[in-house]
């Protein structure tokens, strides 16, 4: 799989910079990967997958990004999903209360990705941003399964995607109960074309607007009030599965200012050069970061170290991204910053991962807290999520 990522990686390059100013969805990219089998990565070989765990992801996710961020971006997404489904161990997911129903309809949903369908995240709302606990799209219980009505902003890859994770809250209960439901595009399910933002142009993530039926096999896990618990259990897909795209593209930031400044004939400046030069120890420092929490996820998932490092990978990532492009570009000088200059564009890309969810604000609470010998999930004044 990462073979066929880093063969794809230029052809996504190649076709960056149209989607980025188009600010359109890389359709052609979606076929490059779902031919090559990239949309079933993390479906297990007996639903017809690769099989593969967090670390391979992560691997991949950096080679896609490499060569075009947001691909990369809409991408995660879809691992973010399939991921979660796939790496839940049966064991925990009935002592979360799943019933028997859970695993036909998870591995019916893991299958069809497999076969090429691509999920997209609906969590995201305007004035909540990712608060699950602020969300204000809700669901009501129906006779066949559940009624989900809201409106979600930020979805990457929307109008493209077959089915979409969606966050809702239990509109009876007290206390904010989140739960997740994969509900299929198509009626109830309308894309307002609205996204034109600063960075990740071509991720497309416009609004959505739900008010649909879903059969109650849609509700993930089987379980109501699943989304809170996940995040704390499972963090590597809400926290860092983005860290190792914005490795990715701090990657791509620093070879594509190395190519530019020996194309000026900029590289034998000794103040040039340093800025290249602490660029790269800081894209290594954060692959290694990403590496290792990407390791300990495979290895002891769930562990209270490996959850600490998922944090400080995404905190790590985001900063470094933004940090590398920046001091790349003023490297690079003003003829960089030309609309349709690669350098430019991974300059806004770069600046997105600091503001994702868990924004590196929020991950460098919690580390404060971890690092005063706190419970960083419970102790600090606003909910993390
Ligand atoms: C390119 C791109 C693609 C995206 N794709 C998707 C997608 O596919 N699906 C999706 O659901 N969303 C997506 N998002 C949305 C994104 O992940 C965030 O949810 C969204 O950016 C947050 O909304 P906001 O602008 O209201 O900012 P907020 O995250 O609300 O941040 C505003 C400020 O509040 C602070 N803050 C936020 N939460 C807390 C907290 N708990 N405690 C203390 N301070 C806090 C932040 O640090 C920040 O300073 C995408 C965003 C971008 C930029």
């Amino acid at each position: 799989a990462l073979a066929r990522a880093r063969d794809l990686a230029p052809r996504l390059a190649a076709r960056a910079a149209g989607h980025d100013t188009a600010g359109t969805f890389p359709a052609a990219d979606f076929a490059d990967l779902r031919a090559a089998g990239l949309l079933g990565l993390l479906v297990p070989t007996r639903l017809g997958g690769t099989g593969a765990g967090f670390a391979d992801y992560t691997a991949v996710a950096a080679e896609l990004a490499a060569g075009a961020g947001a691909t990369a971006l809409i991408y995660n997404m879809h691992a973010s999903v399939t991921g979660a489904l796939a790496h839940t161990p049966d064991d925990l997911a009935r002592e979360l209360g799943a019933p028997d129903s859970f695993f036909s309809a998870r591995d019916r949903m893991l299958r069809r990705a497999a076969e090429g369908a691509l999920y997209a995240v609906a969590m995201s709302e305007r004035g909540a941003g990712s608060r699950l606990s602020r969300l204000t799209t809700a669901y009501r219980r129906t006779e066949h399964g559940y009624r989900i009505t809201g409106t979600k902003s930020f979805v990457s890859g929307a109008g493209h995607a077959d089915a979409y994770l969606v966050a809702a809250r239990d509109r009876t209960a007290d206390e904010p109960r989140v739960s997740y439901f994969l509900v299929p595009a198509g009626d109830g399910v309308r894309v307002d074309p609205v996204w034109d933002s600063l960075g990740m142009r071509a991720t497309g993530s416009h609004d959505l607007h739900l008010d649909t039926e879903v059969p109650a096999e849609a509700l993930l896990g089987g379980i109501e009030g699943i989304a809170l618990p996940m995040a704390q259990v499972m963090p590597q897909w809400l926290v860092a599965s983005y860290a190792a795209v914005y490795a990715g593209v701090a990657r791509a930031a620093l070879d594509t200012a190395a190519a530019h400044l020996r194309e000026r004939g900029l590289h034998t400046l000794p103040a040039v050069r340093a800025r290249l030069g602490r660029a790269d120890a800081a894209v290594a420092a954060a692959r290694l970061t990403v590496d290792e929490a990407a390791r300990r996820v495979t290895e002891q998932p769930g562990e209270p170290a490996t959850n600490r490092w998922v944090w400080r990978a995404k905190l790590t990532a985001g900063d470094t991204a933004a940090a590398v492009a920046s001091s790349a570009l003023e490297a690079a000088g003003a003829s960089a910053t030309r609309r349709g200059h690669p350098l430019e564009r991974l300059y806004r890309d770069a600046r997105c991962g600091a503001l994702q969810p868990a924004t590196s604000d929020v991950c460098a609470d919690w580390l404060g807290i971890a690092a005063l010998g706190g419970d960083p999930e419970h102790d600090g004044e606003a909910p993390r999520w």
